[in-house]
């Protein structure tokens, strides 16, 4: 058994944009449980490796892959990669996005296509890479992490709003698709959390007002991940981790 009572052993584990801030926390965490986990990232491929030697250090298997989650080839070359080299994954977690500031007036189309393709159309091309085998074995869990932005304005801009609010909106279709599959999804929405991406965002006012009176923690929004994971009966809903933030 590991963390939370939840044990993943024997489980293969994708996790997307695993690199730093909460996604290394999640990937930490299925490790902890007892899964073999695929370390996605971007750029960063040395810190991607750093995670996976502390995943291995524990006993786990950890395989790192460098890709670009919203271009198709890199996804469907990621997706074979972690099945010839772990197996075809069994929990999928579309955690990879960027957060880039801007105000209506400083929006053009080029940002928001970039928001969407990251941190919506990722999580469609990851969930349609990794479908077949889930399908196959009768088992599978995906969760999407979404952000209080989905239905608060927050402090990032629109195409942020609109790409989260699309992401929730996937996960409930693919849902209601996938439950008599034996595979779940669900969204997990934080509010702010201590991670990179929250840095250009603490000298905002919605910052200074979040009621618990700190930042959320990576490890915090890992543990209902887990929590998620480990419940067969959860599917199609989103799960709020922030602090007391409704609406910013
Ligand atoms: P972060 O510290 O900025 O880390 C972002 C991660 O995503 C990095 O691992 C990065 O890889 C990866 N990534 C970015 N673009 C990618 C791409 N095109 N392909 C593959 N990987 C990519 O962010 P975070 O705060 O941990 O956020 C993780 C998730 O939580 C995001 O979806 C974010 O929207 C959501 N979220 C965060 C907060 C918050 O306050 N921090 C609140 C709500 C929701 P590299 O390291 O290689 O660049």
């Amino acid at each position: 058994m590991g963390h939370f009572g939840v044990d993943l052993s024997g489980r293969v584990a994708l996790v997307t944009g695993a690199s730093r801030g909460i996604g290394r926390a999640i990937a930490q965490a299925l490790a902890d449980a007892g899964a073999d986990v695929a370390v996605n990232c971007h750029q960063h491929v040395e810190r991607a490796q750093a995670v996976a030697a502390a995943i291995r250090s524990g006993g786990r298997r950890a395989i790192v892959i460098a890709a670009d989650v919203s271009q198709r080839q890199a996804v469907l070359a990621m997706v074979e990669r972690v099945a010839r080299e772990l197996a075809p994954p069994d929990i999928l977690v579309n955690n990879a996005g960027i957060a880039t500031v801007r105000e209506i007036d400083a929006l053009d189309e080029a940002d928001f296509d970039h928001s969407i393709s990251v941190n919506l159309k990722s999580a469609f091309l990851c969930i349609q890479a990794t479908l077949p085998a889930m399908r196959a074995r009768g088992w599978g869990r995906i969760v999407n992490i979404s952000s209080a932005a989905a239905r608060g304005a927050g402090v990032v801009g629109v195409h942020y709003n609109a790409a989260k609010a699309g992401l929730e909106g996937l996960t409930r279709g693919y849902a209601a698709r996938l439950a008599s599959a034996g595979i779940t999804v669900n969204a997990v929405a934080p509010g702010p959390i201590d991670t990179d991406m929250a840095e250009p965002l603490r000298r905002t006012e919605a910052f200074r007002h979040i009621p618990v009176g700190r930042l959320g923690t990576p490890d915090e929004v890992a543990q209902v991940v887990l929590m998620v994971i480990a419940n067969a009966f959860l599917t199609g809903q989103t799960v709020a981790i922030n602090g007391g933030v409704l609406l910013a």
